[in-house]
């Protein structure tokens, strides 16, 4: 049987596929309708079954940072696949790729790739419990870091979006062993260290969190949280665990580590491990955890921590990743963080004139848009927003031919090839769209 449209492509995945879906919010479970089943992309425009044009504000949820099939980046894959899909033995691009997030991260001094953020978290946490010989792990309320057991107890992203406390399916032992903080929160933070900071191996934080919309870190008394964590962590014997695999050099061109972590000053600070993922793999299967040489050690087959992956470092991967970061240079984060201002100036304009609560929060060249008032500073102010307004919002854009994320806790994504002239079609679609959210 051949279908065509995205309903009948729909229709038939619901059949095979768990909700249609190969994961959970591109089922549009909570905007409703039909998800486009999408054929081809280029630059920031997308294509669907139907042969409707999109404005994607999606990016592949981060990964497309220099727009959909980039020249540079296609060919490198081309070539790549031409000398071979995979090896499961040691090839030259692992190295290249590492080198180049080494030299960009400061207190990455070793890094092992995996392929997904998932696995890279879960990694990172492995290592973390092995060095400090601890099992309790700390996590933010909205903080999402994949769909690993023991991260997911009110986790943001499709968490959030679904509005569920955690996963079925996760053991009460594993729940146990994760404690759950409210993100922002230095005096709860202190309070656990002080009760129980003997048991905790490490905190985990998204260094910016991006997941239940974007939520930056605050200073306070001239300390900003991360730091913060860090010092916290650290004066109990437990590491700092920054996921950056979604703010990975897109915040900046070091991550949202070249935001808030100055290196090389006085003022220095550091996570003890860091997870990337998205931008690293420019579009294929790409994740990886690394940070302090000591800890990184601990893996085997020189230390005593298991973790392998038959396609870890593929060669289609660290090629993708390699002329995505090629292309990541100063320009292309003017270029972003440009695109980034206008299009929040577009969406605010349009929202304030049709008279729609809204707040806009950035983390480096990343944002998001909250429907209320006031800024969002935890995952409670971030369910607090109206939900039914983003709602009517999002179908009046798709229906004029922009693709948002299907979900009002989640990052926009702009990408290098969102040109003047496709925010100007996105300009175009947003009066219209801030008038149905007023409705
Ligand atoms: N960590 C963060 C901060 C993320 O945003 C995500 C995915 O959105 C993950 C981890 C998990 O990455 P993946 O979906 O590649 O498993």
């Amino acid at each position: 049987m051949t279908s065509t449209s995205s309903a009948d492509l729909f229709a038939r995945a619901q059949q095979v596929i768990p909700s249609g879906v190969n994961s959970p919010v591109r089922a549009f479970g909570s905007v409703g309708g039909t998800p486009p089943f999408l054929t081809d992309a280029k630059g920031a425009l997308l294509h669907d079954a139907d042969g409707k044009e999109y404005v994607d504000l999606v990016g592949s949820w981060g990964p497309m940072i220099l727009g959909h099939a980039n020249e540079q980046v296609v060919e490198a894959v081309r070539e790549a696949a031409g000398r071979g899909l995979s090896f499961g033995a040691p090839q030259a691009g692992e190295v290249t790729l590492v080198e180049e997030v080494v030299s960009r991260v400061g207190p990455v001094e070793q890094l092992r790739l995996v392929n997904s953020g998932t696995e890279a978290t879960m990694s990172a946490l492995r290592v973390a419990r092995a060095a400090t010989e601890r099992d309790v792990i700390v996590k933010f309320a909205g903080c999402y870091h994949g769909h690993v057991d023991a991260l997911l107890a009110e986790a943001g992203s499709g968490v959030a979006t679904f509005a569920m406390p955690g996963s079925a399916g996760v053991t009460a032992s594993t729940a146990r062993d994760t404690v759950v903080l409210p993100y922002g929160d230095r005096d709860a933070v202190a309070a656990l260290f002080a009760e129980r900071g003997s048991e905790i191996a490490a905190i985990i934080t998204e260094a910016a969190p991006a997941n239940m919309g974007v939520v930056p870190p605050l200073e306070a008394d001239g300390i900003g949280f991360n730091r913060f964590l860090s010092e916290t962590a650290h004066a109990h014997g437990a590491l700092l665990i920054s996921d950056e695999v979604l703010t990975g050099f897109r915040a900046s061109r070091e991550g949202y580590y070249g935001v808030d972590g100055p290196t090389g000053t006085d003022d220095a600070w550091a996570p003890d491990l860091m997870t990337f993922g998205k931008v690293i793999g420019g579009g294929l299967p790409v994740g990886a955890f690394g940070g302090r040489k000591d800890l990184m050690g601990l893996l085997a087959p020189a230390g005593p921590v298991y973790q392998a992956g038959t396609l870890s470092g593929n060669p289609l991967a660290t090629a993708a990743g390699m002329a995505t970061f090629a292309g990541l240079d100063a320009a292309a984060y003017e270029t972003l963080g440009s695109a980034s201002r206008t299009l929040q100036q577009l969406v605010a304009d349009a929202l304030t004139t049709a008279g729609v609560p809204h707040v806009i929060q950035t983390a480096g060249t990343l944002f998001s848009v909250f429907f209320r008032e006031e800024p969002v500073t935890s995952y409670e102010d971030a369910k607090n927003q109206d939900t039914a307004a983003f709602t009517r919002f999002f179908h009046a854009m798709l229906d004029a031919g922009v693709y948002l994320p299907p979900s009002a806790f989640e990052a926009w994504f702009v990408s290098t090839a969102h040109t003047e002239s496709v925010l100007d079609r996105i300009a175009a679609a947003l009066p219209g769209a801030a008038k149905a959210a007023a409705s």
